[in-house]
């Protein structure tokens, strides 16, 4: 049975390279019918882990990355947090000395610096003497007698390779020279990763480790320590990270400056910041930053979007194909079509996802994406509208493709709002209404002619408004930007017969009145 892991340390956030580790692992799982496990990596320090557990469980949630065992599923391997499983690690070590496979060092820091600087004076690698290992409980009593304390290390091979084969990379060749006598366990008992993730790894039944290729370096000590628990190694596949835009350097939290010198990077992040503004949303760095996921839930990309474009920034079926459903994901997902190089993170084209995403999407369907952001910006409900979801849903049937994010419903307040109160934006309201005579006489015309259409539709209307001009002897757009600053606030938007059927009849009418007699009394 296949049984894949995601091993995150509770941060408090859930890194879009750590997203796509988890894709490619929940994939491969659902590829082999098999487990997906969340495994928490905290240690026993770590406070609060709830609160920093949360937006990572809530990110995967939202992606819908489900897990099969782990925090709050649990499962017949847990617990799965790290820092409730010390027994086993203490066993695991035990298991290790008594194999021969680790031993107790009572070195002291300083002995073991003075070791390292010998060998530099000789230009050699430092190569631990383990003059203060202790194999016996004798050699440590003496030791201890001495009034030194020991941590534990591996009895790392000093010759030989270490070869496996791994599903991304092919086979791979480390030098067991190079190594160290990694340390697995502190002088206060703790263990350290490498011990605790291999022993939870060997008890878990992980049959493939699929992680960040950070890693790759690790991975002979780990299958040393696999073998000294008499355990069989399992599969390695290593990822490619994910690189900054426009670079191979992996895509860190901690540099959003660098990456807002990038334009189109910069671009994705203002949209999102005036998004977040508008609704009331904290948006520091810390906090507010495309690296981590919770940036698209917060601006309404659809999770859709998101995971579609991560599985293709490291994974292609072909050189043509780039839209999947979780379905196909998981039907064609293979380790071997993984690249073995970094893909860069490119805002444009995570864009161009969201945007085929939503176009694919019915009015109907959009709405709950939308309707949230209308009620966290108050733009909702308005006391004109009685039934807000049928009434947003036609505003954005209006809209057609021009909502591309759900956040981006907030660019048009306007259409939400009370007839009432919308604001008009100064400018266009002097150009196309106050200093524009002409057209208001032309509008005050054209009002009459609205009060008496029938049907109350786009297409008898935009029929009304052509006749109108016609029998007048003007232009369209004598009247058509007088109207819609009148009737919108605004310059440009939607088409505008479409508006006027979706406000309807009395409302149109209102809100041109209102119009009107502020020519008198402009707005401030
Ligand atoms: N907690 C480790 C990390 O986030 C897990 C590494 C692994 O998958 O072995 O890097």
């Amino acid at each position: 049975m296949v049984r894949t892991r995601f091993a995150p340390s509770p941060t408090g956030f859930l890194h879009s390279g750590g997203v796509r580790t988890a894709l490619f692992n929940w994939l491969f799982a659902r590829h082999h019918e098999g487990h997906f496990i969340l495994r928490i990596d905290d240690t026993d320090e770590q406070r609060n882990v709830s609160e920093t557990l949360e937006p990572i469980l809530s990110g995967l949630r939202w992606l819908g990355l489900d897990w099969d065992e782990g925090p709050e599923v649990g499962g017949d391997y847990g617990p799965y947090f790290q820092s409730q499983r010390r027994d086993q690690y203490q066993a695991a070590v035990e298991k290790l000395l008594a194999g021969g496979h680790a031993y107790r060092d009572y070195a002291t820091q300083e002995e073991l610096q003075a070791e390292r600087e010998a060998a530099q004076a000789e230009g050699k690698r430092f190569i631990y003497s383990r003059r203060w290992m202790a194999e016996t409980p004798e050699q440590a009593a003496r030791f201890e007698a001495e009034g030194r304390s020991a941590v534990v290390r591996l009895k790392m091979p000093r010759e030989g390779v270490c070869r496996f084969k791994d599903r991304i990379r092919g086979e791979v060749e480390f030098e067991w020279a190079q190594e160290q006598d990694h340390v697995i366990q502190r002088a206060d008992g703790s263990c350290l990763y490498h011990l605790a993730s291999v022993a939870d790894d060997a008890a878990m039944e992980i049959s493939h480790v699929i992680r960040a290729e950070e890693h790759l370096s690790n991975t002979p000590r780990q299958i040393f320590i696999f073998e000294g628990l008499g355990h069989e190694p399992p599969e390695f596949a290593h990822l490619p990270f994910v690189a900054e835009p426009g670079s191979r350097n992996k895509l860190s939290k901690r540099k959003l400056e660098k990456y807002l010198k990038n334009p189109d990077f910069a671009k994705m992040h203002q949209h999102g910041v005036a998004i977040a503004e508008a609704i009331g949303l904290e948006t520091a760095a810390e906090t507010f930053n495309p690296v981590i996921v919770d940036f698209y839930e917060k601006v309404g990309y659809l999770p859709d979007a998101l995971v579609n474009y991560l599985l293709l920034l490291g994974w292609a079926l072909d050189d043509r194909t780039e839209f999947f459903s979780r379905q196909e994901m998981i039907e064609q997902f293979t380790l071997e079509r993984v690249n073995r190089s970094p893909a860069s993170f490119d805002p444009n084209k995570l864009l161009a996802f969201q945007e085929h995403y939503m176009q694919e999407m019915a009015a109907a369907e959009k709405l709950p994406w939308v309707l949230p952001y209308l009620e966290a910006a108050e733009v909702l409900p308005s006391p004109h509208v009685d039934e807000p979801s049928r009434f947003v849903t036609q505003m954005l049937e209006a809209a057609g493709d021009r909502i591309k994010v759900a956040g981006e419903s907030l660019h048009y307040p306007e259409l939400f709002v009370g007839d009432d109160v919308f604001p008009y934006e100064t400018k266009a309201f002097d150009k196309r209404l106050k200093n524009a005579p002409e057209s208001v006489a032309l509008l005050t015309a054209f009002r009459e002619l609205l009060a008496a259409t029938e049907p109350f539709e786009a297409a008898a209307l935009e029929a009304s408004m052509r006749s109108f001009v016609e029998s007048e002897g003007v232009k369209i757009g004598q009247i058509i930007h007088a109207l819609r600053v009148a009737v919108t606030g605004k310059a440009v938007g939607f088409g505008m017969f479409e508006i006027l059927e979706i406000l309807g009849r009395e409302r149109s009418l209102t809100r041109i009145d209102r119009a009107l007699s502020l020519v008198e009394t402009p707005p401030s």
